[in-house]
């Protein structure tokens, strides 16, 4: 089953959750709102794929993995 790991865009909680094909809403487990983005679990994914926001503050590199600049996903 896949895990993905996604990112509130409201209050900033990261949490886990299984995902059945597309999950179209995901509630945050803190404020229970759907304004969550879902990160890549693996730097290799497509992160062009258009994801809940980008309000984030920059948002075009990778925010799945561990590094800051994410240098090798490209
Ligand atoms: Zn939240």
């Amino acid at each position: 089953m896949p895990i993905f790991e996604f990112h509130c865009n409201d209050c900033g909680t990261d949490f886990e959750k299984l995902v059945f094909g597309s999950d179209p809403a995901v509630e945050c487990p803190e404020c229970h709102k759907t304004n969550c983005a879902r990160l890549m679990s693996a730097c290799n994914a497509k992160v062009g794929t258009k994801l809940t926001a980008t309000s984030g503050g920059g948002g075009a590199s990778c925010t799945g993995c561990a590094a800051t600049s994410c240098s090798t996903c490209h």
